[in-house]
């Protein structure tokens, strides 16, 4: 993947080139610099274009093992379900807790902790804005929710997840002093926007050993798609294990 400041590079010699050389300069220039914002887009949208911040996404393996994930609980109502749920399948999971959250379901951690599960950073306030948060500001929240799953379980967790998986340049300065595994997804189910029936054939059709699937537990159709996901990777003979096993990480200092 090319960095924005080889593009920007790039853009300046191409323009000198359009303007000292080529006719319909401005059908170029438009096309050029649409071209160069597209781009921009694609490096902070895809959590996994590694530009601004180096992410996990897939496991190189040959082995059928995969892992899930969940992110923005945890949700007074549908965690306790997911984790019976993953308890009666006896699978173990990620989730990425966003630390106002936590705050309010202390308790619930410590049970997400206690059946084996891992659990991540995703920020404090998982504000809509937080992308336009300065680097400051972004530090400040990263900080304090580990601060909160420390006091709470006893744990350092080095594992993050950006809000959104928007990374930019504020959020590259924001975790450059800490040494998070910057957890991305190769599967996304979009299950906050879908049907229960039509994430399932999603995740059916995209999936792949070394995968790792990002799913939310804070919507109630989160128990419908898992007890289709959890029987349909039985029966195929997917392993799911946890994202630090997956990726031979290490999930707390
Ligand atoms: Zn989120």
């Amino acid at each position: 993947m090319i960095k924005p400041r080889t593009t920007l590079v790039l853009y300046i010699i191409v323009l000198i080139q359009v303007y000292l050389f080529l006719p319909w300069k401005g059908i170029f220039f438009i096309l050029i610099t649409t071209l160069f914002l597209a781009h921009l887009v694609y490096c902070s949208a895809d959590i996994c274009s590694q530009v601004y911040l180096k992410t996990l996404c897939k496991a190189k393996t040959n082995k059928k093992q995969i892992a899930i994930t969940f992110d923005d609980g945890p949700d007074s109502k549908i965690t306790p379900e997911v984790l019976n749920i993953l308890n009666d399948f006896n699978v173990k999971a990620s989730f990425f807790c966003i630390g106002k959250h936590i705050d309010e379901n202390k308790e619930l951690l410590k049970l997400i902790d206690k059946n084996g599960h891992l659990i991540g950073n995703h920020t404090w306030s998982h504000d809509r804005w937080f992308d336009l948060f300065s680097a400051t500001k972004m530090k400040a929240e990263i900080e304090k929710t580990n601060g909160l799953i420390f006091e709470t379980i006893n744990k350092e967790t080095k594992l993050f997840r950006p809000p959104y998986g928007v990374t930019n340049p504020s959020l590259k300065k924001a975790t450059k002093d800490s040494n998070f595994h910057n957890i991305g997804w190769s599967v996304r189910s979009l299950d906050t926007v879908n049907s229960a029936e039509k994430t399932f054939e999603r995740i059916k059709k995209k999936l792949s050993s070394g995968d790792i699937i990002l799913f939310h537990d804070n919507r109630e159709h989160i128990i419908e798609i898992l007890k289709l996901f959890l029987a349909y990777s039985k029966k195929e003979g997917f392993e799911i294990v946890r994202i630090d096993e997956l990726l031979n990480i290490k999930a707390y200092d």
